[in-house]
């Protein structure tokens, strides 16, 4: 009986995803969230070539691609080929109709009738969730100007999983430009749905903005803030590496100032004696040295290739498949 009333609680936390935008982690309940870890992890050995699917037989992802990507929008776009279906692509607001003026939630509309599923990148927040207005298929969010990003938040969840067997109980240092960094605000949101420790740092002028650490507050998640990376990585589990936002800077000279702020490297590492899985969303500019690369618990290129299965599964449940 006791197992009966866990699965009704957990089936009305959960909404069915078919025809869902995802848009924000912040909509996403803890049952959500590992259902949909549970179903990026069968899609695995499809994302990693050892299995084949032709589950998006018919099935077209339009990717509108404002802002620059690599990963983002080619892991969206294997995901959809490699399970059969085809993509149709939108790169730079200056090959689209936005250029002339179209809105996005027109663009929206228009797009509706081209294809079943919408991922979509744009230099301004809120962008996303315009489109998704104007358009009835679902929309997922690839990253709205310095709003969220939140299937990079969930592939990086699925890979503290894949790394750490679990992600309750891990100490976790956000690390970087906190306050441009969209990675971060969609996986802080993430995060405060699972029992962890956050340790932000940043410098002062970078620093996580107030929205999301009210969210944090609201949660009940214990988090501190510092400017030393030395510091944290003596105590964290995951460190999470970002790159300063040089797009984001009004002044180039603050940029410049800014940039270095933060390196990782094999000496830091084992000056602190730090065992951390370390990640990061990629690009690194500098925040990471190659001479990480070989250590066994640098993750991030593993955290890339996480990806395609993350997206293979949610453009299976947006699409009821
Ligand atoms: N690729 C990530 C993003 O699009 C991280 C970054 O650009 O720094 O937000």
């Amino acid at each position: 009986m006791k197992v009966y009333k866990a699965q009704v609680l957990t089936y009305c936390l959960m909404r069915n995803f078919a025809g869902s935008d995802i848009l924000s982690t912040k909509d996403l309940t803890r049952e959500e969230i590992e259902f949909i870890l549970s179903r990026a992890e069968e899609f695995l050995p499809v994302a990693r070539k050892q299995k084949t699917l032709n589950l998006m037989e018919g099935v077209v992802l339009a990717a509108l691609f404002y802002e620059p990507s690599t990963r983002t929008r080619l892991s969206f776009e294997t995901a959809m080929l490699r399970l059969g279906g085809k993509v149709l692509n939108v790169i730079g607001l200056d090959n689209s109709s936005v250029k002339k003026g179209e809105t996005l939630y027109d663009t929206g509309k228009m797009v509706d009738g081209y294809a079943d599923v919408i991922a979509m990148r744009h230099p301004a927040v809120g962008s996303v969730k315009e489109l998704a207005d104007g358009a009835g298929i679902p929309v997922i969010n690839g990253g709205d100007g310095t709003g969220e990003h939140p299937t990079q938040a969930l592939l990086d969840a699925l890979t503290m999983k894949l790394e750490r067997g679990g992600i309750d109980g891990l100490k976790i240092a956000l690390v970087g430009d906190l306050k441009n960094g969209r990675t971060v605000h969609s996986l802080a949101f993430l995060l405060s749905r699972f029992k962890v420790q956050l340790i932000l740092v940043s410098p002062k002028q970078l620093g996580v903005p107030e929205e999301v650490k009210e969210f944090l507050h609201f949660s009940g998640i214990g988090f501190e803030e510092t400017e030393s990376l030395e510091d944290a990585l003596k105590v964290a589990d995951v460190v999470y590496m970002t790159r300063i936002q040089k797009e984001r800077f009004a002044d180039p000279a603050e940029y410049e100032r800014l940039k270095d702020v933060f390196v990782l490297d094999r000496a830091l590492m084992e000056k602190t004696g730090s065992k951390a899985t370390v990640m990061h969303p990629l690009p690194r500019v500098g925040e990471i040295n190659n001479d990480m690369d070989d250590l066994a618990n640098a993750a991030y290129f593993r955290q890339a290739q996480n990806g395609i299965a993350l997206r293979m599964a949610l453009l299976a449940l947006v699409l009821g498949r």
